[in-house]
């Protein structure tokens, strides 16, 4: 078992920008052990009031779209032109699945991963989604604690991922391409709805023409949604992550969003109501886990959920027995 620190050393740690720490504390938050738990809790209740000063950006889209690419890009950029630190978190609860084609993969973002300035982090292997998009939003602020000012979080566009994921960034951007059908590439409105930016990938050589009137067609359908709460109207711009073309107007866009939603107060109620509903999810995971634990739940439990799969009792008659035995 590798070596425990204390909190204050942990968090002494991730302050002080201590890559190994900081990983150390989110494999801490990625564990199931109540033992780590506690520990990851202490340490993210010392770490936290150092936090919160960073933009944290969702990006996602169907795989083979451009993410990594653009994310190395895009990173790089970042890191070079604008002297930013990053983070790249990974919220893909199936990364184990397809054998770490995800952030797993030790080839994808090659650059970004060798520089200092950078910090990528898989997603955790082998998790429910629940389980990743909590150790990632905790991820989120212990890389913050760790002085790193953007944050990206990657998901792909294929499920729940992008809903928990729109859960903890303040800005969130998806990744299309042109002339991939019409069916917006299996992305759900849902998921258009969501999106602050568009960003059609890709845009080089013969690809050029088809993206920008890709662009054109997604501002049209974006108008037609309507102006959400923090009143801003989400763009499209197409880019190339091979060419590093359109880099610099996506980060322009992500600057324009951050200063209308600070200055109109969005932002922050926003991250106010995040908290919120990471509250709410914490209630709800706790007590499922209490409810399974109960030793009186885990004796009745087969008898009772057998009675339910063979119609011989309803699963709400059911549901109610198995939490009388909570008292
Ligand atoms: P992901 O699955 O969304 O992470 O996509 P990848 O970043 O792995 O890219 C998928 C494919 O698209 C790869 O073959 C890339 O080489 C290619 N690709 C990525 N970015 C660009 C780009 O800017 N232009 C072109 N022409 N191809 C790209």
């Amino acid at each position: 078992m590798p070596k425990r620190f204390t909190p204050d050393e942990y968090a002494a740690g991730v302050l002080s920008g201590n890559r190994v720490l900081l990983s150390r504390a989110i494999t801490l938050v990625e564990s199931t052990l109540p033992s780590d738990q506690d520990l990851a809790h202490r340490v993210m209740e010392l770490v936290l009031p150092h936090t919160g000063n960073s933009v944290r950006v969702g990006i996602t889209g169907v795989p083979g779209v451009g993410k990594s690419t653009f994310i190395e890009a895009f990173g790089n950029h970042l890191l070079e032109q604008h002297g930013k630190k990053l983070a790249v978190l990974a919220i893909d609860p199936t990364s184990q699945r397809t054998g770490g084609s995800i952030l797993g993969d030790k080839t994808r973002m090659e650059t970004l991963a060798s520089n200092p300035k950078a910090y990528i982090r898989p997603s955790p292997a082998g998790k429910t989604l629940g389980g990743v998009a909590r150790s990632t939003r905790e991820s989120i602020v212990l890389c913050e604690a760790a002085g790193f000012d953007v944050i990206f979080v990657e998901t792909v566009g294929v499920g729940q991922s992008e809903t928990a994921v729109h859960e903890m960034v303040d800005f969130f951007l998806l990744l299309m391409l042109a002339g991939a059908g019409d069916e917006l590439q299996g992305i759900k409105k849902g998921i258009m709805e969501m999106a602050d930016a568009i960003a059609i990938t890709k845009a080089d050589g013969p690809n050029l023409h088809p993206a920008t009137s890709a662009q054109a067609e997604y501002q049209g359908a974006l108008h037609l949604f309507p102006l959400g709460p923090s009143q801003w109207s989400p763009k499209v711009t197409v880019c190339s992550a091979y060419e590093k073309t359109g880099l610099q107007p996506i980060w322009e866009l992500v600057q324009e969003y951050v200063q209308l939603a600070q200055g109109n107060g969005y932002f922050q109620k926003r991250r106010q109501e995040q908290n919120l509903h990471w509250l709410k999810h914490s209630i709800r995971q706790q007590l499922e886990e209490r409810f399974y634990q109960n030793p009186a739940v885990q004796v009745q439990w087969s008898q009772i959920s057998q009675q339910v799969t063979q119609g011989q009792k309803s699963p709400f008659a059911a549901a109610a027995e198995l939490f009388g035995l909570l008292s």
